[in-house]
């Protein structure tokens, strides 16, 4: 297996994704972690803060793995094959149970008002049965509808438009809020913005690393974006904030939220419980 990034976890090299064994070996792994009832898996979560004030706004759940020998894989190494494979579903199953009774136990110590958003993929989207069980553990965990906050790419709103618009619309209808990940990277954005009931986007961690006051085109788009966004409605939400320069270039260009290592990386449930309590919570 190849090295480790700077940050202990286990990076892949694209030979190694079409490397047959460990492809088979991790696919197997994956599929034993799933059945044996999810241990080898954690939630992090990362705080997402306003602009104005600092203050935290809510969560967004990233999944880890603690593989048995590999040790701690980032989602990137697995959930692709998790795609593949179909076991994102039940995968998906697991973040949402683990991250609605997380937050459920927050709730009631105190910590009210936030928001959790989980990532949702192209697969669990399309399936039919996904407002009533989205409903039913939020009722099971005491959590309203619009505290969950459902990360879906663009690419889902671009293919098969009717069926998703469909979608989308019946998850609004339940209360839910829904944001669109990693916006701005495909290219018919417009389009669909008019057609989807939406409430937020998240501008790509792309544009935002390119953003300081010597590169002007990163700040054009990210104007264009938020003017586009703000004209419909919608929440903005700059993810990949690292520095101050582009926190405070980001506030000029009306983004509403922020997240990013400036305020945390993402973090155990233990720590961010900890984050959430220092950092004066109201
Ligand atoms: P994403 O949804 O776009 O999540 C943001 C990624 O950026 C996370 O990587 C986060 O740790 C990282 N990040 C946050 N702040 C910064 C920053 O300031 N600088 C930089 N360079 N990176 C930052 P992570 O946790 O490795 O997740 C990667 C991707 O894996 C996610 O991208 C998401 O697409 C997917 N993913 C993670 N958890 C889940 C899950 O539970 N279900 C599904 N379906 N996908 C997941
Ligand atoms: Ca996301
Ligand atoms: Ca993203
Ligand atoms: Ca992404």
């Amino acid at each position: 297996i190849k090295g480790r990034g700077k940050n202990g976890y286990l990076q892949f090299t694209p030979e190694m994704h079409s490397g047959h064994s460990l492809r088979i070996t991790l696919e197997s792994d994956l599929r034993l972690a799933l059945e044996s009832g999810g241990d080898q898996f954690e939630l992090h979560y990362q705080p997402q803060v306003s602009h104005r004030d600092a203050r935290t706004v809510g969560m967004e759940a990233l999944i880890r793995w603690h593989h048995p020998r590999l040790g701690l894989m980032a989602p990137d190494t697995f959930i692709p094959l998790a795609e593949e494979t179909g076991m994102i579903v039940a995968l998906g199953e697991w973040v949402l149970e683990r991250a609605l009774s997380q937050f459920a136990d927050w709730r009631e110590k105190g910590f009210t008002g936030l928001q959790l958003a989980v990532n949702l993929s192209p697969k669990e989207f399309d399936r039919a049965d996904l407002p009533e069980r989205l409903l039913r553990r939020l009722e099971a965990h005491a959590v309203p509808p619009d505290a969950l906050d459902v990360e879906i790419t663009e690419n889902l709103l671009m293919k098969d438009a009717e069926k998703n618009i469909d979608m989308v619309k019946q998850l609004r209808n339940s209360g839910l809020r829904i944001s669109i990940d990693d916006f701005g990277t495909r290219y018919s954005s417009l389009n669909y913005l008019r057609r989807f009931p939406i409430n937020s986007i998240k501008i790509d961690q792309s544009f935002v690393r390119d953003l300081n006051a010597g590169n002007s085109n990163s700040t054009s788009i990210i104007h264009a974006i938020s003017c586009i966004a703000r004209s419909f409605g919608l929440r903005i939400l700059a993810e990949g904030v690292e520095t101050e320069a582009q926190r405070q270039l980001l506030s000029g260009l009306a983004c509403d939220d922020m997240q990013g290592y400036l305020f945390s990386q993402p973090l155990p449930a233990a720590e961010f419980e900890a984050f959430l309590t220092s950092s004066a919570f109201p």
